[in-house]
């Protein structure tokens, strides 16, 4: 059994996540416009014609920009929770989507998609609802939490015992604090509403990591006030101050998820 993992961008700029098992392939998010997503589907040998669903996290326009069309397109259904479909409905730029490819979906509610279960759970975050989602395959699991303004003990439960880990890492606290946004959008990105600074995600991944876990992507790395350098040291000094060790055979490896090259391979073998 295999499940495949690539993250086709994560940033303001745009989110998307591509998991995949041998029957199966859904996309978390479509935050890049149609033809960029179709683009980075194919630079990974993706045929898109064979996803079978995307779920979307919340309606911000960095994670849906290319739903509509890409769902009108290829006839793949939208997963969202009924508070966010209707946010989608709204949004003109999405055009007409069929009735018959929203479908609604509930936190805290397993939805089986062939041999994928994927459920969705509550973060805090300023859309009207928003969702990460946590990924199974038999015992292989893996998270998706960006866009969240603080850790709740219900996010920590539910982000521990991953294989793979997608997590926001959005902004360096000194560089925001001295960066060029008006301060009204400062205190949103701070808020317990916003995002994740570097050292929020690095208390948070200290307090999760454990054997089972191989990959730790950092995501959602704002570009005005953070650099992906800055990220991972941030993290490393955290993670090296409690002494964990990462990026050592036998231990896990982080990268940051808007520079993934190719997709990542979780093999598991039947018992
Ligand atoms: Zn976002
Ligand atoms: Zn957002």
């Amino acid at each position: 059994m295999e499940v495949e993992f690539y993250s086709l961008a994560s940033g303001s700029k745009g989110n998307c996540t591509y998991i995949a098992t041998e029957n199966t392939k859904i996309l978390i998010d479509v935050g890049l416009s149609c033809r960029e997503t179709e683009k980075k589907l194919k630079e990974i040998e993706v045929n898109i014609e064979e996803i079978d669903g995307i779920f979307i996290t919340h309606e911000h326009i960095d994670h849906i920009k290319g739903v509509g069309v890409l769902s009108r397109k290829y006839k793949i259904p939208i997963y969202s929770l009924e508070e966010t479909r209707e946010e989608i409905l709204k949004k003109k730029n999405q055009g007409k989507i069929e009735e018959r490819l929203l479908r609604c979906i509930y936190v805290d509610e397993k939805n089986v998609i062939n041999d994928i279960c994927i459920e969705a759970f509550e973060v805090p975050h300023d859309a009207v609802k928003t969702v990460g989602y946590e990924i199974k395959v038999n015992d292989i699991k893996i998270c998706i939490a960006t866009d969240l303004g603080h850790i709740t003990k219900d996010v920590k439960n539910r982000l521990t015992g991953c294989d793979i880990l997608l997590i926001e890492s959005n902004y360096d606290e000194y560089m925001l604090q001295t960066g060029k946004y008006p301060r009204a959008l400062k205190e949103r990105i701070k808020s317990n509403l916003g995002h994740l600074s570097n050292r929020e995600a690095g208390r948070l991944i200290v307090d999760i990591v454990d054997a089972k876990l191989k990959y730790l992507f950092l995501g959602h790395i704002s570009d005005e006030n953070n650099r992906p350098s800055k990220a991972e040291a941030t993290i490393f000094e955290i993670l090296d101050s409690e002494g964990i060790k990462y990026n050592i055979k036998k231990s896990f490896r982080i990268d940051v998820a808007s520079s993934m090259k190719e997709k990542i391979v979780i093999k598991k073998a039947y018992e």
